[in-house]
Parts: C-alpha cells; sequence; structure tokens
C-alpha cells in the first residue's frame, strides 16, 4: 500500500467487527483465555485447528474487546512475515495470507512501487495467486489475514472472491474500508458472504508499520543534511 493509504500517525483505536454475512465458514471469536497464545508460527502444533483455543487482548497486553483464537494468532504471525518481505523490498509492510482450513493457499506483500502497479496490495496478491493455485475465481471457504484493515479496491476483490472471512491487525484511518472511514461489509445489498474481524496483533502489526515510516523519516533527513553539508562545502570552496 502506499504512504496515503497506511500512515501510521493515526493508527489507534478499538477493534473494528463487521458481521453482514452470516454464512461465514468458521465461527467468531468469543471472549475466552489461554496461556499459550503466540506458541510460535509452526512449532509442530499446525496440523491441528486450534479454533477454540481464545485469548483475551486484556490477557495479551492490549486493550482491546475482541479475542482471537490461537489459529488465527498464528495465521497472522504468517502474515507478519509476509510484511516483512515488503519492508526488505522498501516497500510499506503489509503482508496477507490466505488460508483454506489449515492449510496456506497462497501469500502476498504489498508492493506496488517495484510492480508498477496500483493494485498490488498484499490482499490482492494473496488473492490472485490463491485463486491461480485453486483455479477458481472464486476462493468460498477461505480465510484471509493481513496486516492492515483492507482498502475499497481490496474489499471489492474480497467480496467478488466470495472469501468467508477477513481478519485484519492494524486499523488505517486514512483508507480503512471496514469501518475506519467506509465499511463497505457492512451493507448486505454489496456483500453476505464475508465476515470481518479487525485487531488481531494490532499492536504488533501497528508498530512494524510506524516503525516503518520512522525509519523512513530518518532517511530522508539524513539526505537531506547530507545534501547541505555537500553544498555548505561547495560553498567553501
Ligand atoms: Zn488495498
Amino acid at each position: 500500500m502506499s504512504e496515503p493509504c497506511a500512515n501510521p500517525a493515526a493508527f489507534a483505536g478499538s477493534s473494528v467487527s463487521s458481521d453482514a454475512s452470516g454464512s461465514a465458514a468458521h465461527e467468531e471469536p468469543t471472549p475466552h483465555t489461554s496461556h499459550d497464545v503466540l506458541a510460535g508460527i509452526d512449532g509442530g502444533e499446525s496440523a491441528v485447528p486450534r479454533g477454540h483455543d481464545l485469548v483475551s487482548h486484556e490477557e495479551s497486553g492490549e486493550a482491546m474487546p475482541a479475542a482471537f483464537s490461537e489459529r488465527d494468532l498464528r495465521f497472522m504471525k504468517l502474515a507478519q512475515a509476509a510484511a516483512e518481505q515488503a519492508r526488505a523490498a522498501g516497500e510499506v509492510p503489509v503482508g496477507a495470507v490466505l488460508v483454506r482450513g489449515d492449510e496456506v493457499i497462497a501469500t502476498g506483500f504489498n508492493h506496488p512501487i517495484a510492480a508498477h502497479d496500483p493494485s498490488a496490495h498484499a490482499e490482492m496478491v494473496a488473492l490472485r495467486a490463491a485463486a491461480q493455485a485453486l483455479e477458481n475465481y472464486r476462493l468460498p471457504g477461505c480465510e484471509l489475514y493481513v496486516t492492515l484493515e483492507p482498502c475499497l479496491m481490496c474489499a471489492g476483490a474480497i467480496m467478488h472472491a466470495r472469501i468467508a472471512r477477513v481478519v485484519f491487525g492494524a486499523r488505517d484511518p486514512k483508507t480503512g474500508a471496514c469501518g475506519s472511514v467506509v465499511d463497505a461489509f457492512a451493507d448486505p445489498q454489496l456483500n453476505h458472504h464475508t465476515t470481518v474481524v479487525g485487531g488481531a496483533l494490532e499492536s504488533e502489526c501497528s508498530a512494524a508499520l510506524k516503525s516503518f515510516f520512522a525509519d523512513r523519516r530518518r532517511a530522508v533527513r539524513a539526505a537531506r543534511d547530507a545534501a547541505r553539508g555537500a553544498a555548505g562545502s561547495d560553498e567553501l570552496r
């Protein structure tokens, strides 16, 4: 996502929950507690669905009302790893993972700059790869995990793909289309397939974006200072 789509300065607030479908393939998180929340991305337990091992945000140190299953957190961790691929490529670090049951169908990371493609958001990349992998433009029964609240473009693609459930991390108060700016999924005339839940590992997802922009601001300042220094030395000569 481009910078305007992911301004970290305003990341804050509570989670977003939009449930307009009533037909999601997976149950909603319900308040519960568990102590082995972040037991690792794989840790040898990835083969076992853990949909009932839920943890509250209060217990994990985040003042959030929503709760997420250990399975949700595991897949969000994978999305965070994908986001780091975007960071390594110099792109705004947003990552997505598309799963069916416990099977990872596709991952994607944000790279519109390198691709010269305004649609190369993490969600779009993952949706395209999953559709290719399953040889189907519809992806019913699949879930999408993404580190940042989807924008309108991605929300539209998610609906067209008939994704059953979306779990996102950080809110995007600039272009978030899951409740932050608009809630594209709330209108049953538009959406009756997708359940959306926000705030999974929200603090970590938000911190990753903030650190990216902080680093970039530092680099810009350093370049500017270096340019000034060079100009100054030129004048001295
Ligand atoms: Zn998007």
